[in-house]
């Protein structure tokens, strides 16, 4: 041997002892655990982390034998390996092993044997707990998702990007909508509103509260795409990725057309009088609160008209009560003929009443109290009891500086109608 060849020897066995140490220090750190045993499960060599992942299996016994270590868990391992005859090669890979049972924290390995000769195994072991978890929930809400999209009728549910245009498009909408894949996907909410609700500003103001606050909810008019009007709630929550970083929009349409007419026949029972259908009691004096307080604040005029029958005793006594009721209930016919939609005409006595004109100065009030009279007087009652006729006194008042507040205006309004009384009644003061 010359001296050359044993300086390249030398290197050759540097090079192979850095590649070793390179080797074992991987092993060592490598985020899985690692096993190396012979063929009957014998452990010559191991990692830390296999050590931990294993630890809890073996308690006082010790980790001598990887099949005896995981027998508890994987009693199949062994009968695996006595089962792979071919000389080297995978014998399992990534096979699950549930340390604990399967519920929503189980502790779960992947294990994958290496038969690396007739004589030694490599065993991969790694903790793959969350992943199990994170599959479980995500198999649990497509079963929920799933449940939902089939079952519950009358939800329709879609994606909007960033930009408020629909991204997404399943059964459900069209279901709800009776809009098709194509008709919906790049079209904003707006184009689900009934064309009488629509305002410009209504679907990105929409966006925008949910922007600011992670959802928000509106009802509306809605139409389906054969044009049927429905009352419509939609939601929408913000989608956001993991790290927080905003993605668009998730959206709930719901059709609750029913639920409005219910809602809507509830308010009607609270906020009207049975009897004539005019506004009820209690729910003039709550509206005229709160419009004399906006008045007062942003500006602008409110009158009072108060309205008593005139001798309505006379009217019972002589064609008896019932017939009586036709004429109150006629007196509400002719006001709400004459009245605007905002105007409030409410029952707030037997046969009295009083009319909130929001807007209407003391000469206008006047002129409709006037009218109001007119056709009263006009009116013929058809009742059992024969036709009937019947007048009314009326008493205006208008919102002042002396008379501002709601208890004020309905002692004035009081005081002119006891003027037109006086004053020989069918008349307005
Ligand atoms: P005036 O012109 O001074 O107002 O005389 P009036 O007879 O109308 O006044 P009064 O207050 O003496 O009588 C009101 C009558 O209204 C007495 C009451 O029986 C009758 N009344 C009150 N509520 C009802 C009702 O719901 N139905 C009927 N038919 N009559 C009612
Ligand atoms: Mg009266
Ligand atoms: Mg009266």
């Amino acid at each position: 041997m010359n001296p050359i060849d044993d300086e390249d020897n030398a290197d050759a066995e540097k090079t192979l002892q850095s590649e070793h140490e390179a080797l074992l220090s991987f092993v060592y750190m490598s985020p899985v655990g690692i096993i190396r045993s012979d063929i009957a499960g014998r452990i010559d060599m191991m990692n830390p982390l296999a050590a931990q992942l294993l630890m809890p299996l073996v308690g006082e016994k010790g980790i001598e034998n990887i099949f005896e270590s995981l027998a508890s868990v994987a009693p199949e391992l062994r009968s695996f390996v006595q089962s792979f005859t071919a000389a080297r090669g995978p014998v399992c890979e990534n096979h699950r092993v549930f340390v604990t049972p399967a519920h929503e924290r189980a502790i779960v390995l992947s294990c994958s044997i290496i038969k690396i000769s007739n004589q030694l195994l490599m065993t991969v072991l790694t903790d793959i707990s969350r992943q199990v978890a994170a599959e479980r929930r995500a198999r649990q809400t497509e079963s929920w998702l799933a449940a939902i999209y089939t079952n519950v009728k009358d939800f329709a549910f879609f994606s909007l990007d960033a930009q408020g245009c629909a991204m997404s498009w399943n059964a459900s909408v069209e279901r709800v909508t009776g809009f098709s894949e194509s008709e919906t996907l790049g079209q904003t909410l707006a184009h689900f509103y009934s064309p009488g609700q629509f305002l410009p500003h209504r679907s990105p103001e929409h966006l925008a509260f949910a922007r600011g606050q992670g959802w928000h909810v509106e009802e509306c008019w809605c139409k389906t795409r054969d044009g049927t009007r429905y009352w419509g709630q939609i939601l929408v929550a913000v989608s956001r990725e993991d790290d927080g970083a905003f993605t668009g929009y998730t959206v709930v349409l719901r059709d609750i057309t029913e639920r409005k007419m219910t809602a809507d026949n509830l308010k009607r029972l609270l906020t009207t009088d049975h009897l004539t259908g005019a506004s009820s009691r209690a729910h003039f004096f709550d509206v005229a609160e709160a419009e004399i307080a906006r008045v007062r604040r942003d500006g602008g005029t409110l009158s009072l008209v108060m309205l008593d029958a005139d001798h309505f005793k006379q009217i019972n006594d002589t064609a008896g009560h019932l017939a009586g009721d036709e004429v109150l209930k006629r007196i509400v016919v002719e006001a709400k003929q004459l009245l605007r939609e905002q105007d409030v005409f409410a029952r707030v006595g037997g046969e009295e009443f009083v009319l909130m004109l929001s807007g209407a100065d003391a000469a206008h009030a006047a002129q409709i109290a006037e009218r109001l009279r007119a056709a009263i007087e006009a009116a013929r009652v058809v009742t059992d009891a024969g036709e009937l006729r019947v007048t009314v006194s009326l008493g205006c008042v208008t919102l002042s500086e002396s008379c501002a507040t709601l208890r004020g205006l309905l002692d004035a309004s009081d005081r002119a109608l006891y003027e037109a009384k006086s004053a020989g009644r069918n008349c307005v003061r």
